[in-house]
C-alpha cells in the first residue's frame, strides 16, 4: 500500500502517512494530517510503500490540487537537509513555514455507518469538524467510518457597505457619516467610517442597527506594501557574467535588468532594506519577503514567469529560473541565527550551481567561485589613514579639523560607531583590572543610564551598578576603553557645540531631521545606515577606531570590514565623501586596498590566506559547539567526540579541541571542534560520526561566520 511522505514545520525527519481516504499520493501538495492531539499541515516530500497499513495513521486531506512545491523544489528540498545536516523538516520550518494556512475542516458519516453516541441528530451532511470531540472523530477515523474535507481558508475582511439612502429618520451625525459610505462605496471598519466622517462610533452603530448599512465578508485582497517605481535602462553586458562588482548600486541593478531579459531570475537579498532600495526599478518582478503576512507569501507564491527579488524565503520558489543570483554575499544577514543555520550563499551554490554573485566588492568567495566577471569601474575613492597609535584621545586633531572644515561648508559628516549603547568597557588606569560578567567570559560594558552608570553583559543581559572605585585596588581612575555609539555622540557634542548630531542603530534613530533636511551636522551610527540613509549632503566618513569593526572571532571580519567601506562610498548616487580612518594598523589590507581604490586587491590577498590555512571558501567547514555548566564536563565530552572522530578523521580535516574564544556564555562553558573538507559526502560521513556528547550539549553550525557566541 502507498505511503506518503509528510514534512512538518518541525525539526523532524518526515513522517509517513496513508494517503487521505479514497486519495492518490501527491508528491509536492500540502497535507493535513493528524500529529499529536492536533491537526498540522505538512508538506508530501515523498511517495513510498508500506506493509502494515494498520500502523500508520490517515492523512485527513490535501489543501492543493497541483503541487504547492513542484518535484524539482522537492528534491532541493532533500538536498538542502543533506548539506545543512537537519531533518527535511528543519528545512520547512525555515523556508517554508507558511505553508501552514488557516482551513476549513468538514466531516461527515460514510453512508450507511451508524450513528454513533455524541453525533448530532441531522447529521447527515456534512459538518464542521470543531462541533465535535477530537477523541470521537479520532475514534471514527481510526474505524474508517469518517469522510473528511479540507480546504484552505482564505483570509477575510468584515467591511461596511451602505443599504439605504440617508433620510429623516437619522441624526445629523448618523446622517453624515451614511453620506459618508455612499461616497465610499465601502469602509474597512466602523471605526474608519467614524474617523472618516468625522462623527462619534455610537452614530456608526446607529446605522447598523437601523438597516441603514451592514457588516458583510469579504475576501482579504493582500498585496506587497507599494513602493515608488523609478525608471532604470538596462545595461547589456557583452558576456554572460557570473559575478558583477564595482561600479554604484543603480548600475549594478542595470546589468541585472539586461540579464533579466533573457527570462526570470531569482535575486536573494540579505535583508529588506536592500530588497526594497532595489526593488523601485523592477516594478515587474515579485517581491517576496519573509517579513510579509503569511497569506500574502502563499498568494505571491503561485505567481508565474517572472523574476523574483526575495529574502531567505523565496530560495524554494517554485519557477524554473534562468539564474539565481545572490547579492551582497558578505552580509552576516545572509546567514540563519537559528533552526538550520544556513548560510545563505553557501546554500544556494549548493542548489543552483551557476549562481550570480553581485555586490559593491567582490569577497574571496566569489573570487573562488565565479570565473567570468564583469568589473564595473569602481567609485574613485579618495582618503587617508590616521596612526592610532600617534595620537591621544579619541579624535585625532587632524581628525577635528577636518570635520569642522566639513561643517563650515555647511556638509555633513558620518561617524562609524561598531556597536550601539554607550557601552564601553571600563578598565582600571591603576591596576588594569576590568569588570568581567559572572556567568560568561566577557568583559562588561559600562552604560551610562542611572546614577553612576551600570555595567551590562551584551551577551547574557546580566547587569549591575558600576563601581565607584576599582573592586581590585581601590584606585578611582577607572578608564573607559573602544567606546559605543552614545557615548561617541556625547563627546562629539561636546567638541562641535551647536552642532546637530543626530544617532543612528538598529532599533533606534535620534535627532535625524535636521541632517534629512540637508543641514550641516554629524550623524554617529552604526551598520545600520547601510539600510536607512538619512544624509543627503555627505562630505567625510570618519571611522574613530576601524579595528572595533575586527572581531577576532570572526575569520571573515576583515572582509566584511571591506565591503562595508565599499558600500559606504556608494551610499550615495552623486556624492563622493572622503574618508578618514583612525586605526591601531594603519597597513591592513582591507584599509589599503580600499583607499587604493581597487576591488579586488584585498580579496585576492585573502583567499590567499584562507588557501593556506584551509579554511572557506577551498573547504567547507562544520563548527560543533559543546557546552555543559561544568567545565570539565564540557571539555571531557569535547575531548571524546575528538577522539571518536581522530579514529576516522584525517588530521587536516579537525581543529580542535579548543575552548571557544568566548569560552563562558550564559553560565555555560563552551568547547569548539571544526570539521573542515572540500568533500561534501566526506564532511557529512564525519558528521554523522560525531555520535552523543550527553550530559554535555552538541550543536552543529553548517558554514560559520564567526566562532564566537553560544548557539541556541
Ligand atoms: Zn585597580
Ligand atoms: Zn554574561
Amino acid at each position: 500500500m502507498n505511503t506518503i511522505e509528510v514534512a512538518l514545520p518541525l525539526p523532524l525527519d518526515p513522517l509517513s502517512y496513508l494517503p487521505p481516504q479514497g486519495e492518490a499520493p501527491r508528491l509536492g501538495a500540502r497535507v493535513v494530517v493528524p500529529f499529536r492531539r492536533g491537526l498540522r499541515v505538512g508538506l508530501v516530500v515523498g511517495v513510498g510503500t508500506t506493509r502494515t497499513p494498520h500502523a500508520l495513521k490517515t492523512a485527513i486531506g490535501y489543501l492543493d490540487e497541483e503541487p504547492f512545491l513542484p518535484e524539482p523544489g522537492v528534491a532541493r528540498l532533500h538536498r538542502a537537509a543533506a548539506f545543512l545536516f537537519v531533518p527535511a523538516g528543519q528545512v520547512v520550518a525555515d523556508f517554508l513555514p507558511f505553508i501552514e494556512a488557516p482551513f476549513t475542516h468538514r466531516v461527515r458519516l460514510v453512508k450507511g455507518a451508524p450513528r454513533p453516541p455524541g453525533w448530532p441528530d441531522e447529521g447527515q451532511g456534512w459538518l464542521p469538524a470543531k462541533e465535535l470531540p477530537a477523541e470521537l472523530l479520532e475514534e471514527l477515523r481510526a474505524g474508517g467510518v469518517l469522510e473528511e474535507a479540507v480546504a484552505e481558508a482564505v483570509p477575510e475582511v468584515q467591511i461596511l457597505r451602505p443599504r439605504r439612502r440617508p433620510d429623516t429618520g437619522l441624526s445629523p451625525q448618523a446622517r453624515a457619516a451614511l453620506e459618508t459610505l455612499w461616497a465610499l462605496g465601502e469602509a474597512e471598519s466602523q471605526a474608519d467610517l467614524a474617523r472618516r466622517a468625522g462623527v462619534g462610533a455610537a452614530a456608526v452603530r446607529t446605522l447598523i442597527k437601523k438597516g441603514y448599512a451592514e457588516v458583510v465578508r469579504a475576501p482579504r485582497e493582500l498585496s506587497p506594501p507599494p513602493l515608488p517605481i523609478r525608471p532604470l535602462s538596462p545595461l547589456y553586458p557583452p558576456f554572460i557574467p557570473d559575478r558583477v562588482h564595482g561600479g554604484r548600486f543603480t548600475e549594478r541593478m542595470a546589468v541585472l535588468k539586461g540579464l533579466m531579459e533573457a527570462g526570470p531570475h531569482l535575486v536573494l537579498f540579505p535583508e529588506g532594506a536592500l530588497l526594497n532600495r532595489a526593488a523601485v526599478y523592477f516594478p515587474e518582478a515579485v517581491r517576496f519577503s519573509g517579513s510579509f503576512p503569511a497569506a500574502l507569501r502563499r498568494r505571491l507564491w503561485r505567481v508565474r514567469k517572472k523574476s523574483v527579488l526575495g529574502s531567505f524565503q523565496a530560495l524554494f520558489f517554485p519557477e524554473d529560473f534562468e539564474r539565481v543570483v545572490v547579492v551582497e554575499e558578505e552580509s552576516d544577514a545572509h546567514k540563519l541565527p537559528a533552526g538550520s543555520r544556513a548560510f545563505l550563499p553557501e546554500l544556494a551554490r549548493a542548489l543552483f550551481p551557476d549562481l550570480l554573485y553581485l555586490g559593491a566588492a567582490p569577497t574571496a568567495r566569489a573570487l573562488f567561485f565565479a570565473k567570468n566577471p564583469l568589473r564595473l569601474k569602481p567609485r574613485r575613492v579618495r582618503g587617508r589613514v590616521l596612526d592610532k597609535t600617534r595620537h591621544k584621545g579619541f579624535f585625532a586633531g587632524e581628525t577635528q579639523a577636518l570635520m569642522r572644515q566639513a561643517l563650515d561648508k555647511g556638509r555633513q559628516v558620518l561617524v562609524m560607531a561598531a556597536r550601539k549603547g554607550y557601552a564601553a568597557r571600563l578598565v582600571c588606569g591603576q591596576c588594569g583590572f576590568e569588570p568581567s560578567c559572572p556567568n560568561c567570559a566577557l568583559p562588561l560594558r559600562y552604560h551610562k543610564d542611572g546614577k553612576g552608570g551600570r555595567l551590562v553583559c551584551h551577551q547574557c543581559g546580566h547587569t549591575e551598578p558600576a563601581p565607584p572605585r576599582c573592586p581590585a585596588c581601590g584606585s578611582e581612575l577607572l578608564l573607559a576603553r573602544g567606546p559605543g555609539l552614545d557615548w561617541i555622540a556625547d563627546d562629539l557634542a561636546a567638541r562641535f557645540p551647536g552642532v546637530p548630531v543626530g544617532r543612528l542603530f538598529s532599533g533606534g534613530a535620534h535627532d535625524l531631521k535636521p541632517l534629512a533636511a540637508g543641514e550641516p551636522g554629524i550623524l554617529v551610527a552604526t551598520t545600520r545606515v547601510l539600510r536607512q540613509n538619512p544624509l543627503v549632503n555627505l562630505a567625510l566618513v570618519v571611522f574613530p577606531w576601524v579595528e572595533g569593526f575586527l572581531p577576532e572571532s570572526d575569520f571573515r571580519a576583515a572582509e566584511g570590514l571591506f565591503s562595508l567601506l565599499w558600500q559606504l562610498a556608494d551610499l550615495d548616487e552623486r556624492k563622493n565623501p572622503y574618508f578618514l580612518l583612525q586605526a591601531y594598523n594603519p597597513r591592513h589590507p582591507a584599509i589599503e586596498g580600499f583607499l587604493a581604490g581597487t576591488l579586488e586587491d584585498f580579496p585576492r590577498s585573502e583567499l590567499a590566506l584562507r588557501q593556506a590555512l584551509g579554511y572557506p571558501p577551498v573547504v567547507r567547514m562544520v563548527k560543533v559547539e559543546v557546552s555543559h555548566r561544568q567545565e570539565g564536563v564540557a571539555a571531557e565530552a569535547a575531548h571524546r567526540l575528538a577522539e571518536r572522530m581522530q579514529a576516522r578523521a584525517r588530521p587536516e580535516e579537525i581543529l580542535g579541541p579548543a575552548p571557544a574564544p568566548v569560552p563562558r556564555v550564559r553560565g555555560r562553558y563552551v568547547w569548539h571542534l571544526l570539521l573542515k573538507s572540500a568533500d561534501e559526502a566526506r564532511l557529512a560521513e564525519l558528521v554523522a560520526a560525531l555520535g552523543p556528547a550527553a550530559p554535555a550539549r552538541l550543536r552543529l553550525d553548517p558554514d560559520p561566520i564567526g566562532f564566537g557566541g553560544l548557539l541556541e
